[in-house]
């Protein structure tokens, strides 16, 4: 890392806070301080929104080819740092490095090659109408955007934002979590490398209801791309409709996995199933938290589960061996300690796991939970309705197709459900039926970037991915010719 203190990036420079306010950021994995963030102020955010709208008509001029260029640059100079950004990367959020190294940083070069070949291969629609004119849609950049992300998945979410809002011409006004701020800031710094004209892409790290609102408020700011809670998610669109600006929200999940007694339960099948709860210390959004489980098949699968989740490695999120790392902060682990405590409470069984882990040497004061899993408890207990997003599976068992669909559509969520079976007409009888916007079939966290991704319910409002991002970050025009 370049420095400890973390800089803003406004206008192409790279700037300390205006009020020379920092926050502490910790290492999850030691609970050690190990770099400051910017505070930023709602006069950061304006000076930022000012350079991103003096940007913003030379950026939507430039042809789409060559926006798709700088994006590409940017891409291969976070590919070059590949190991750098995940460890950082790991260190900033407690995550493993094998797993930044795998997921989080490909994903986020694929980010911004994606959407670099996707503006080069938009098309515009048009209808012709048979009384003799000819429609055709023009769809222009909508100025200046704000993106806000999550500590999850930092600089994977961060990319998944910044990539179509700029491909699309716009200027961008972005916000990193401030838990997990320092990926982010090392991006800004190449994309300055990367030759972005200033004011393109401004980075303002700093707090959720201060930083974070005053992007939200900023009446030149037309649109926000959120991710994150639901709760935030509701005070950003009761800010945001007032002023008719447009928001893309994606929020949190209580996603069901649900096995019936025909499926294909392989090794490898059984690992996936294992990933889907307890990935990224089940720190993702997507995550199978609510494992419902066919009842002729409940006994046996929970001993085969088990047997697998006990097998796998708490442990320094720095060695290769570690399949779960630290919780993200200390505010994190006490609040998934307490989901633990009240699962208890409300009569459930813990059948593995439960309790926090104190590791040796450098990891000793930091946040480890042991992967559990609970069973013995009803859909509507709070443990079944409330996002836990930790390490912490219940198990559901079910007697048939009309009972698991009652269970798993039984939540104000609706972000992903994952379906194993062997039988072909009820995979789909389901699919059609599961309040979720996304539904893996056999498979869990399969991603193509093209398709629409984001949740029903309380998981959010519009869809991400693919074209349907840059027709959120633009504004259609239809003109009509008659002939
Ligand atoms: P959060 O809502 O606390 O914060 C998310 C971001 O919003 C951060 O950058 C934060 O600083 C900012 N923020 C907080 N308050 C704000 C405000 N009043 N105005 C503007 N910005 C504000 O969420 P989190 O704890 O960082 O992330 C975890 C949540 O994100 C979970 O609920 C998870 O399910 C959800 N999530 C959803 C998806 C998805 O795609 N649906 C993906 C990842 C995470």
């Amino acid at each position: 890392m370049p420095s400890t203190r973390l800089a803003n990036l406004i206008d192409g420079r790279l700037q300390a806070p205006l009020e020379n306010h920092w926050l502490d950021v910790y290492e999850p994995a030691t609970g050690t301080l190990f770099a400051h963030c910017p505070d930023s102020t709602a006069a950061d955010v304006d000076a930022a929104t000012q350079a991103a709208q003096k940007a913003a008509p030379g950026w939507a001029a430039t042809p789409s080819d060559e926006r798709a260029r700088y994006l590409n640059r940017l891409a291969d100079l976070i590919e070059a740092r590949l190991d750098e950004f995940a460890e950082l990367e790991s260190r900033d959020s407690g995550k493993p490095v094998a797993l930044a190294k795998r997921l989080d940083i490909p994903r986020a070069i694929s980010n911004l090659r994606f959407f670099a070949a996707a503006i080069t291969a938009w098309d515009s629609e048009s209808h012709a109408m048979e009384t003799g004119a000819i429609n055709y849609t023009l769809r222009r950049p909508l100025g200046v955007v704000g993106c806000i992300s999550p500590w999850n998945l930092p600089l994977y979410l961060f990319t998944w934002k910044i990539a179509p809002a700029l491909a699309s011409g716009n200027a961008v006004v972005a916000k990193p979590s401030e838990i997990t701020p320092c990926t982010a800031a090392l991006l800004g710094e190449l994309s300055i490398e990367a030759g972005f004209p200033p004011g393109v892409l401004n980075i303002v790290q700093g707090r959720g209801p201060t930083t974070g609102q005053a992007i939200v408020e900023h009446p030149a700011i037309k649109a926000v791309s959120f991710t994150g809670s639901t709760r935030t998610g509701a005070s950003i669109a009761a800010i945001a409709a007032p002023q008719f600006k447009k928001v893309s929200l994606e929020l949190g999940g209580k996603n069901p996995a649900i096995v019936f007694a025909d499926a294909d339960l392989s090794d490898e099948n059984l690992d996936t199933i294992v990933r889907s709860g307890f990935a990224n210390q089940g720190e993702i959004c997507l995550c199978g938290s609510r494992l419902l489980v066919q009842r002729s098949i409940y006994d046996a699968f929970r001993e085969r589960y088990l047997a697998r989740v006990k097998a796998l490695r708490v442990g320094d999120p720095q060695e290769a061996s570690s399949d779960l790392g630290a919780l993200v902060s200390s505010e994190h682990f006490d609040k998934v300690m307490r989901c633990i405590a009240q699962a208890r409470d409300e009569g459930g069984n813990v059948l593995i796991g439960g309790e926090s882990l104190k590791l040796n040497g450098r990891c000793t004061n930091g946040w480890f939970v042991a992967p559990t899993v609970i069973d013995g408890l009803s859909n509507d207990t709070m443990t079944n309705q409330q996002e836990i997003f930790g390490p912490v599976v219940t198990l559901i068992p079910f007697e048939d197709e009309t009972e698991a669909l009652a269970i798993a559509n039984g939540t104000g969520y609706g972000l992903a459900a994952s379906l194993w079976t062997t039988d072909l007409s009820r995979a789909h009888r389901m699919a059609n039926q599961l309040e979720f916007g996304i539904v893996w079939i056999n498979c869990w966290l399969l991603r193509d970037l093209r398709t629409p991704f984001g949740g029903s319910k309380q998981s959010g409002v519009g869809r991400e991915g693919g074209v349907e991002a840059l027709r959120f970050f633009t504004e259609p025009r239809n003109i009509c010719i008659r002939y």
